[in-house]
């Protein structure tokens, strides 16, 4: 019987296509895909630590493990990868002695079924062993587990190359492809740049052909990765920044939409909105964080654009590309944040009406310039009752642009069935709103027309304009 592993995964896209790599790393090396943790051989935590309690959730995680050992004497290799790895290093050894037998960070995935053999080989009697039964190992609730050495040094890892026919692609739909890999911003509350590396350009020939395969096996939406996907400059064509990257993936034939996450507002030029303009497989839609309303706060955090820089960016989209749908990130509660660079926010927010937003109350994240320099002096009362009317503007706001959709007629890529009705899909408009609508489940990966018939702030229903 085939070993099996189960991935359990947090945060951004960025984590969910590393596990898609990772996923296919360890189907390389003979392993299977576990429903769960009691029927895996290996359990791979892919961990986030971009919100404050993502090590709590990853302890938390590793304590159910070590009940699951304990109490029905299935004891798997357990290996933590991701930016809480990448963080925390030999600290998860020594916090949940005896649970964690791998830890691996952001650059050293590739390494991962080298180092889950090295830990299965050093459980002792009737440990996994290539080859060996799923059923056959025992590694007992109470043996002690002697971690393998871990792989953590960033700059280690400047390779971000990627085989062909590795990843395990989870969606059928959509297909991610990383550009970038890491940071040199240093916004002062990030974590990135200290758990995913400096700024790393991968190839135009491998991103193509990385799109190209894609393509062939059938996923007809590309999502483009990287922190500022829009500072892209490949390392093997001198000419090709990131208009011209849009350009030649627009020619790749099977590709219907285009999407990518995220640009940066200070990184925004004059021919990346005309490749949006003029390339129609370029979803209209435009993730542009902003994080504050409050020129004073975004000085403090880093981000080296004004309040009044960026509403001009805003005005100077809307003008180029009318039909664009804007989302953003928001954080409320940063360090020094006073009432009056609240209201900025809420009024930045208003003025631009984004389609939708990742707010967040702001928490120190290790290593980063704001914990270090700035104290976390806004109470915590306070930081809630801001993010809650941050949120009701924004929930108003979603409100009332998806009634304006209501009678329309919109494409729709429907990418899932719905998990509520058997009979329900979902699917997005080019502008990224959610869309539910009855259907059959052979529609999956089609474009469908759909007359919207009501709305909600999270997403729109209606009715496809094509017999089932
Ligand atoms: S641009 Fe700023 S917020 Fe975005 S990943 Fe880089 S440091 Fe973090």
């Amino acid at each position: 019987m085939a070993r099996k592993y189960l991935i359990e995964t947090y945060g951004c896209q960025m984590n969910v296509h590393d596990s898609e790599r990772m996923a296919g790393l360890l189907e390389q090396a003979g392993f299977e895909p576990a429903q769960d943790a009691a029927d895996a051989d290996v359990v791979v935590i892919n961990t986030c630590s971009v919100r404050e309690r993502a090590e709590e959730k990853l302890y938390t995680r590793l304590g159910e493990l070590r009940v699951l050992a304990a109490e029905q004497g299935h004891d798997p290799i357990v290996a933590v990868a991701g930016c809480v790895a990448q963080q925390e290093g030999q600290a998860i050894f020594k916090r949940a002695p005896g649970v964690a037998d791998v830890v691996v960070g952001t650059q050293a995935i590739r390494r991962l079924p080298m180092l889950v053999e090295q830990a299965a080989a050093k459980k002792g009697t009737g440990v996994v062993l290539p080859g060996s039964s799923h059923s056959g190992r025992s590694g007992g609730a109470g043996h002690k587990k002697t971690p393998v050495p871990f792989f953590l040094d960033l700059n280690a890892y400047d390779d971000v190359t990627w085989p062909l026919g590795v990843t395990r692609r989870s969606d059928p739909v959509k297909a991610y492809v990383t550009i970038i890999e890491g940071c040199n911003e240093f916004c002062s509350f990030c974590v990135v740049p200290y758990t995913r590396g400096h700024e790393r350009m991968r190839a135009k020939a491998d991103i193509l052909a990385e799109v190209r395969e894609a393509a062939v096996s059938g996923h007809c939406e590309v999502q483009l990765l990287g922190q500022i996907v829009n500072h892209y400059a490949a390392p093997d064509d001198p000419a090709c920044d990131f208009a011209s990257l849009l350009g030649a993936i627009h020619d790749i034939d099977g590709i219907e939409r285009i999407r990518f996450a995220s640009p940066h507002p200070r990184h925004v030029t004059p021919d990346f909105l005309d490749a949006m303009a003029r390339l129609p497989k370029i979803c209209r839609h435009l993730h542009l964080p902003v994080q504050s309303g409050s020129t004073r706060v975004l000085e403090s955090m880093r981000r080296r654009y004004t309040r009044e820089l960026y509403l001009e960016l805003v005005a100077s989209i809307r003008d180029r590309l009318p039909d664009v749908a804007l989302s953003t990130d928001m954080i409320v509660g940063f360090p020094g944040e006073s009432d009056a660079d609240f209201e900025e926010t809420m009024s930045l927010t208003a003025a631009v009406g984004y389609h939708s937003m990742f707010s967040f109350k702001y928490s120190e994240r290790p290593n980063t310039l704001a914990e270090k320099r700035l104290p976390d002096d806004v109470p915590e009362d306070v930081k809630t009752r801001r993010i809650m009317a941050l949120q009701a503007l924004q929930r108003d706001i979603q409100t009332s642009l998806h009634e304006r959709m209501v009678g329309k007629e919109v494409a729709v890529l429907v990418d899932a069935a719905s998990r509520r009705r058997a009979t329900e899909l979902s699917g997005r408009t080019s502008t990224n709103v959610v869309v539910n609508l009855p259907g059959s489940a052979e529609w999956i990966g089609q474009t469908v027309p759909v007359r919207i018939e009501r709305a909600g702030p999270h997403s729109v229903w209606g009715q496809p304009c094509r017999s089932k």
